[in-house]
């Protein structure tokens, strides 16, 4: 809904009333079409149709690295169906989460927002948010400095993107701040995955480690979000492209891709993640967290 009742358009009209200035956080003008300029400081963005922009990624970011340059071209070329695509062929197979966490809300009346969203969107109501220029996205930007008043957000989903920041807590700090009290967040981040640039990648959490990051928050609780085999299936595919290309970063990166016919074999996860040891070697961890409501 907008704020006078009439059911939203698109996710960036729910915006009305709640852009700020990402820089010094003054409220902007509602999002009409064309330009949303900070009258205080000259920063801020455009909505150009449905989407806003407020920076993000420079393209040059996203083609550094050679196997994230791939991923690029195939997210813009297949747009939504690339997280289909990824679920099939990544040896993590996540468990169900995100949809259990987003059916505690009226997404009608409450604004649940996708920080790092990439190409996918789980609900046209959902905001999706995200450094690069994706068909999906409604909110262009950085994920640190939203254009977001204080408390307009009642939900936040942020799924494999903590990893790929070189400051977490600068974006864990970020949500808190545009979190309403009592509003809750849903947090995926690996455990035990190789390397994967997109476009950087920078850490690992355990499940304590998880919780210590949120610590301003009331934990929920923390669980294994992608098990051991995961762990075991990705690391074998590495290691085998890393072995049989003797030495070639060529024939690796044409190794990759044949390595994920054992894939499949993630589907042990249905029985060993909930193992009650899964924690010691699993893929990842997700946490659910609240803002206090006081
Ligand atoms: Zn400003």
């Amino acid at each position: 809904m907008t704020e006078t009742g009439a059911p939203a358009r698109c996710p960036a009209d729910r915006l009305t009333g709640l852009l700020v200035c990402p820089s010094c956080r003054l409220p902007l003008d509602g999002p009409a079409d064309g330009r949303l300029t900070c009258a205080a400081c000259g920063c801020g963005g455009q909505r150009r149709g449905d989407r806003l922009h407020f920076g993000g990624f420079e393209e040059t970011e996203l083609r550094d690295d050679p196997l994230n340059r791939i991923k690029e071209t195939v997210k813009r070329r297949f747009g939504r169906a690339y997280p289909m695509a990824i679920q099939m062929v990544s040896p993590v197979l996540l468990r169900r989460f995100v949809r259990p966490f987003l059916a505690g809300f009226d997404l009608d009346r409450q604004l649940v927002a996708d920080l790092g969203s990439g190409t996918n969107r789980y609900d046209r109501r959902i905001l999706c948010v995200d450094g690069g220029v994706y068909d999906n996205v409604d909110l262009v930007g950085d994920l640190r400095t939203l254009p977001l008043a204080d408390a307009s957000l009642d939900g936040i989903v942020s799924v494999a993107v903590l990893e790929h920041v070189p400051d977490p807590q600068a974006h864990v700090e970020e949500m808190w701040r545009v979190l309403k009290p009592g509003g809750r967040l849903l947090c995926f981040v690996p455990f035990m995955q190789p390397f994967h640039a997109s476009p950087y990648d920078y850490q690992r959490y355990t499940a304590p480690g998880l919780a210590e990051l949120f610590g301003r928050f009331e934990v929920v609780g923390t669980r294994v979000g992608a098990g051991p085999t995961s762990s075991l299936v990705w690391v074998l595919q590495e290691w085998l492209a890393l072995v049989l290309s003797f030495g070639s970063t060529r024939l690796y990166r044409a190794l990759v891709p044949l390595m994920w016919a054992l894939s499949p074999l993630k589907l042990a996860d249905h029985l060993l993640a909930r193992h009650p040891a899964a924690p010691v070697l699993a893929s990842g961890f997700v946490i659910e967290a609240r803002r206090p409501a006081g």
